[in-house]
């Protein structure tokens, strides 16, 4: 069997979610599991909607939600269903509607918004999409079932950025899953989002939909991991900022893993550790151009005599300077910097070292003063 995810691009209109079902139906032979991602920029619309309702602000969410809500709605009545089924999925869009405006109401009212709250709300984004594509998918013959990811996707309870509980979760994949390829079904689930043991609803980061793929992979054993986007592959750099960029065919899981992992948004960094735990390999596919053969990422790629394949950039990352003349000659300087750093749990993501000095680089703010201070006591430290 196969897995794949189409990310919000690919199923921002009708027609985009026209290819999509053209390109399922075309591997249905290979019993796909499909994830889907939120429209286009509706998880950004459901963070504001929040943002907004925290503030008081109840006209602004109304906009918000209306015209997230009408987005659907045309892209429902873009699909061309048949009447009746088309009343039907309207009608459960006016659901989540109306779920969401409650949602707001409460957030109003309370001034307050939490991660967890958040997270249900962010939610419905994917949920909406998958609900537009299983009835466009039924209605075209395949033979769909939806299966709602938090009874899939089980994870701690780290609100915003959940990490999956992976042996519970490939227990529930084979158990609802299995069965379901086993009857010829096609399965279509959300990406992004889980939900704690309880049943709470969890989100896996941003950009999590094509990690939720490579769990869903993974539990599975697929053949093959698809990630399908808008465009050709994984790039020699972002085309949105060098436009002559170039696809790269074939690359490694280890190459790949640090390319996401340093910026190239096209593949959420945790993507690739479940595809190596099976050896399974990953391709990031073109949705607006199905028969280009995209960038294939397995444990090993062909050597190309090329030194730099890619070139990724990311923003907002934290420098830290340290610097000690006790590091002159001397052993365990290293070690000890390190050691604060690991106390409080701050990943580091890039070093460079000299004789005397340290510099890198770090993700995370929180947790920085504290190791700023305790840096300081045997060196000298900038941010
Ligand atoms: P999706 O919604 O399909 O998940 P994303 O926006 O998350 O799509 O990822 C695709 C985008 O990643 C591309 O449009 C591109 O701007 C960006 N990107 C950044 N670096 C790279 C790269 N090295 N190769 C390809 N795309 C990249
Ligand atoms: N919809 C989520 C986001 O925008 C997840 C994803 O697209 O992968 O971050
Ligand atoms: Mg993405």
């Amino acid at each position: 069997m196969i897995v794949m995810k189409f990310g919000g691009t690919s199923v921002q209109d009708g027609s985009a979610m026209k290819r999509v079902l053209e390109i399922v139906g075309r591997e249905k032979d290979r019993s796909p599991v499909v994830v889907l991602s939120a429209i286009a920029g509706a998880t950004n619309a459901l963070l504001k909607l929040g943002d907004v309702a925290v503030t008081g602000s109840t006209r602004a969410a109304q906009e918000i939600l209306s015209e997230l809500v009408t987005r659907h709605r045309w892209i429902l009545f873009d699909l061309g269903l048949p009447k009746d089924k088309e009343r039907e999925v309207a009608t459960a869009i006016a659901r989540h509607a109306e779920e969401l405006e409650n949602f707001v109401r409460g957030i109003v009212l309370l001034k307050e918004l939490s991660a967890r709250t958040q997270d249900t709300l962010v939610s419905y984004g994917e949920r909406l999409s998958t609900l537009l594509f299983e009835a466009a998918a039924a209605a075209r013959g395949l033979p769909v079932v939806n299966v709602d990811a938090r009874n899939l996707i089980v994870t701690d309870q780290r609100f915003g950025k959940a990490r999956p509980q992976r042996e519970l979760l490939a227990g529930r994949v084979r158990e609802i899953l299995g069965p379901l390829l086993a009857e010829g079904r096609l399965p279509v689930t959300e990406g992004f989002i889980g939900a704690t043991k309880d049943g709470v609803t969890t989100t896996l980061g941003r950009g999590g939909s094509d990690y939720t793929a490579a769990l869903l992979g993974e539990a599975l054993g697929a053949e093959e991991i698809q990630i399908w986007t808008d465009v050709d592959g994984m790039l020699t750099a972002d085309h949105r900022v060098v436009p002559e960029g170039m696809k790269i065919r074939e690359l490694s899981f280890a190459e790949a893993a640090e390319l996401a992992t340093f910026g190239a948004k096209v593949l959420h960094p945790s993507t690739i550790e479940p595809a190596v735990a099976r050896d399974i390999p990953v391709r990031i596919l073109n949705s607006l151009r199905p028969d280009s053969r995209g960038t294939t990422i397995t444990a090993r790629s062909r050597r190309t005599g090329v030194a730099v394949k890619s070139i990724a950039a990311k923003k907002g990352a934290t420098m830290v300077h340290v610097h000690s003349l006790g590091m002159l000659m001397a052993h365990g300087f290293l070690k000890s910097m390190f050691e604060v750093f690991d106390r409080h749990q701050v990943s580091v993501d890039l070093v460079a070292t000299s004789e005397v000095s340290v510099s890198l680089t770090v993700d995370q703010t929180a947790g920085l003063d504290e190791i700023v201070s305790e840096l300081s006591r045997f060196s000298e430290v900038k941010v």
